[in-house]
């Protein structure tokens, strides 16, 4: 019985006495769970891409804080260039 093993995905019975309607509609489901999968991954890089993680740097922190500049850093506006506008 050498074969079995060339068949890494052996699909059980299960999907034996299903119908073509059946088969749809477990289609739709996993797209669903697909089309939720791939917001939550949306939302995820969206989160990691947020200024948190410099905003975490003690020493970021400290110059926000001073109304120094940080925007050499990551070539962005930063707060004191905000701050700056705002005084106009
Ligand atoms: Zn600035």
């Amino acid at each position: 019985m050498g074969t079995a093993r060339s068949q890494p995905l052996e699909m059980s019975n299960e999907f034996d006495d299903w119908t073509e309607e059946d088969f749809d509609n477990e289609i739709k489901r996993l797209q669903a769970c697909i089309r939720e999968l791939q917001a939550r991954k949306v939302e995820r890089e969206e989160e990691e891409d947020d200024d948190e993680d410099f905003m975490n740097d003690p020493d970021i922190r400290e110059m926000v804080e001073n109304g120094e500049h940080t925007c050499h850093m990551f070539d962005a506006h930063c707060q004191a260039c905000e701050d700056d506008e705002d005084e106009d």
